[in-house]
């Protein structure tokens, strides 16, 4: 029987690029995105992941639809920057509950079935933003690191049952998330990579394959990055 993979935010960027790895690996994937609308011909179900209700109401009818889910890639995220001073309730809130609630709640919904079956996956995708800090970030930084200490510590807690949790840490890849910035911005973080260029959605894909394989069965609480030598030493 083929696993059933969960990706949020696969509908474009990082995390079509990994649904479609997924896919390819033989995995059976259901995209999780807010419009419930994947392309590629990829399957998908309609979830906000900044809305528990949405969350809970998407497993229950990719259960019923699918069956169990044994991989979950929490890949949504958001982004609202600006210098602390400025930031507005709303971009904290925002960005903390999609980036962070929303995946510790998919964590937690995802691991009824889990720990039945003694058996899964949960990948979280922070960012080298979450070591190194980032001027203008603060709530985002704040999520990813808060996706460190949350998926360590499930590691911790699911272990036993034979559940991995790890987190990536992507640097700067190239999606919608990157294109806005602004060319001066985009020249001093290539300046500061050592392989001297982004990384495509699909790299870090590959990653995410890995890690969800029966091959890494022995990795969980790892924090890896993926980010061209960008934070290496942090
Ligand atoms: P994009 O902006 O290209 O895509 C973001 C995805 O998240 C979209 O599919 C979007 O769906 C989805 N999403 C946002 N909010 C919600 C929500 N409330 N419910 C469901 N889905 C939602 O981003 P990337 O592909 O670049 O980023 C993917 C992940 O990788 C993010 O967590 C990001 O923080 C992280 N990352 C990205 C890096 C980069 O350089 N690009 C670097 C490090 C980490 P919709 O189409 O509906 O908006």
């Amino acid at each position: 029987m083929k696993d059933i993979a969960l990706v949020t935010g696969g509908n474009r960027g990082i995390g079509l690029a990994i649904a479609l790895r997924l896919r390819a690996a033989g995995h059976e994937v259901v995209v999780a995105c807010r419009s419930g609308q994947a392309p590629e011909g990829l399957a998908a179900v309609a979830m906000d992941v900044a809305d528990p209700a949405s969350i809970d109401a998407a497993f229950t009818k990719v259960e019923a639809d699918f069956g169990s889910v044994s991989i979950i890639v929490a890949n949504a995220g958001i982004t609202r920057d600006g210098l602390l001073m400025r930031m507005s309730d709303q971009d904290i809130d925002d960005v903390l509950t999609t980036n962070l609630a929303g995946a510790i709640r998919i964590s937690r919904r995802g691991l009824r079935a889990m720990i039945k079956a003694r058996d899964g996956r949960i990948i979280f995708i922070s960012s080298v933003v979450a070591m190194l800090g980032s001027a203008g970030q603060v709530n985002y930084a704040a999520a990813k690191s808060g996706l460190i200490g949350a998926g360590r510590s499930l590691a911790r807690e699911v272990g036993s049952r034979g559940i991995t949790v790890n987190v990536v840490a992507p640097g700067f890849v190239e999606t919608d998330m990157t294109a806005d910035l602004e060319e001066d911005r985009k020249a001093s973080i290539l300046s500061a990579v050592p392989l001297g260029r982004y990384a495509q959605p699909d790299e870090v894909a590959a990653l995410v394959e890995f890690l969800a394989s029966k091959d890494a069965g022995y990795i969980t609480g790892a924090v890896i990055p993926i980010d061209g030598g960008l934070g290496m030493g942090h």
